[in-house]
């Protein structure tokens, strides 16, 4: 029976209520009345159940549909104004004792260079990262206990934060691994990470059980119920996401709103983030022979339902996706993306050669970091390196609640144009530095306290003078 506060995953991810949710709003997509209601509710930022999502989702009105784009473009100028948070993946090992059927790193394929780095190896990837200018990584591994213990993870974590090179840092490390126990995510925890994050991949029992058949991870409620052991374990951001086109869209959109909503009844605070990656080729993996293929059209609807469904939520996407779609799904709500990201273990130390493709996936922008900062410049919006509330205590249900009351933007916005500024010294090509430039005095007179704009005139100034870290 469906139970959003229940903690068996078949009660809170409960296929008999997604199937009626779908069935509902197939009966519902012209439904005038009712749609506008949900959009005139939706202004409320209040956001919208799973059922009613879906029915927003499937629209059939083309007017309609317009005014639901335009609210996710509102919901996201409101809560994250033109900032968009930078950050990279970075890969430890690709050693995996998982069938996942759509990822190279599975452990039958045999032509695939395995590969796990040493201590040494993370420093110099780490160096290569901060010399980037990244503040903000995700780290990646596949499961494996035998090459990839926790405590290879724990120390990897360490050994990240402790590297300074000139006046690099990694900020904040946000962790995706396998689920494990409530012991593992309270070493974690303790170790520091920003994020746990782990995309469910697809909700469907059944199809997920076939996706995965081998392995810890075949286990649906093990992989399911992880969120509820990391938040256990002390974990209080936690990051969920399915991969569009494993399944039929419909059924993983509304499994990852029902997550959304159990994690908010069962601990008080929702998903900090949801990642909408969609599958791609890799090495002997070919995307078009998933059936369940998600279009542009339908991905952009998917991040603006997400984005009016759950407003508080910062939402991922990656360099799967081309420089066309991340251009258009940022405008509706997207607020964090990757840059000059290497999917491969040791990618960014070393180039790959070209004949051995060992990424996990396809990237589909390819563009160095200072690219994509020039890009996002061009198009008006703050690349920001921030990692404040994290490092400030700013997590779980106090995060929510600064976010909730708007109070959020006091801080984003100098912090954005801090950090921006820190790029811009350090890192950024003579046409992205005089950009950012123009770009930070357009922005600083968005800063609505005076006492802050002040300050943070104050700090850019000690910037300038080579002092960092400055943070609200
Ligand atoms: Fe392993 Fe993750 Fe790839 Fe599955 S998706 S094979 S768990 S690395
Ligand atoms: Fe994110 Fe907090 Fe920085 Fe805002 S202040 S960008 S919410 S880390």
């Amino acid at each position: 029976m469906y139970n959003p506060a229940s903690r068996q995953a078949e009660e809170f991810i409960n296929h008999e209520e997604i199937l009626a949710s779908i069935q509902y709003a197939q009966e519902n997509k012209n439904n005038r009345k009712l749609i506008e209601g949900l959009l005139e509710k939706a202004e409320d930022l209040k956001g919208l159940s799973h059922r009613e999502a879906l029915v927003l989702l499937e629209c059939e009105e083309p007017d309609l549909a317009d005014r639901m784009f335009q609210l996710a473009r509102e919901i996201k100028r409101k809560f994250y104004g033109n900032r968009i948070v930078m950050f990279a993946p970075l890969y430890l090992s690709n050693y995996c004792v998982n069938g996942c059927i759509y990822c190279p790193y599975h452990l039958k394929n045999r032509h695939i260079a395995r590969k796990k780095l040493t201590q040494e190896e993370i420093r110099r990837e780490v160096i290569a990262l901060q010399d980037m200018g990244h503040k903000r990584l995700a780290l990646e591994t596949g499961e494996d206990p035998v090459n990839n213990p926790i405590e290879y993870v724990l120390d990897s974590i360490r050994t990240i934060y402790e590297i300074h090179h000139k006046n690099g840092a990694i900020r904040r490390v946000n962790v995706n691994i396998a689920a494990t126990t409530v012991e593992n995510y309270q070493r974690l925890k303790e170790a520091g990470i920003g994020t746990y994050i782990l995309f469910q991949e697809t909700y469907h029992k059944e199809n997920y059980e076939k996706l995965h058949p081998a392995g810890p991870k075949h286990d649906y409620a093990w992989h399911t119920e992880a969120m509820d052991r990391a938040m256990e374990g002390g974990i209080d951001d936690v990051g969920i996401g399915v991969l569009f086109g494993l399944n039929h869209y419909r059924y993983d959109f509304t499994g990852l709103l029902m997550h959304a909503e159990h994690l908010e009844s069962v601990f008080g605070v929702g998903p900090h983030t949801i990642s909408v990656p969609r599958i791609r080729n890799a090495d002997d993996i070919n995307a078009s022979a998933f059936e369940d293929a998600v279009s542009d059209e339908l991905f952009a609807r998917i991040v603006a339902v997400i984005r009016i469904a759950v407003p508080y939520t910062g939402m991922i996407i990656s360099t799967r996706e081309s420089k066309a779609t991340r251009e258009k799904v940022l405008e509706l709500g997207v607020s964090q993306i990757s840059g000059g990201s290497r999917t491969s273990v040791g990618g960014y130390a070393e180039e790959e050669p070209e004949d051995e493709n060992s990424a996990q996936f396809d990237v589909s922008d390819t563009r160095t970091l200072d690219q994509v900062v020039n890009w996002l410049l061009e198009l008006g919006m703050i690349p920001s390196f921030c990692t404040a509330c994290y490092r400030e205590g700013r997590t779980g249900d106090r995060f929510m609640k600064l976010v909730k009351s708007g109070q959020i933007a006091n801080c984003c916005q100098p912090n954005a144009l801090m950090t921006l500024k820190e790029y811009l010294m350090d890192y950024a090509s003579e046409d992205t530095r005089k950009k950012g430039e123009a770009l930070i005095a357009r922005e600083m007179k968005r800063i609505a306290s005076d006492r802050i704009r002040e300050r943070t005139k104050q700090n850019l100034k000690e910037i300038e003078h080579g002092t960092r870290d400055f943070r609200f």
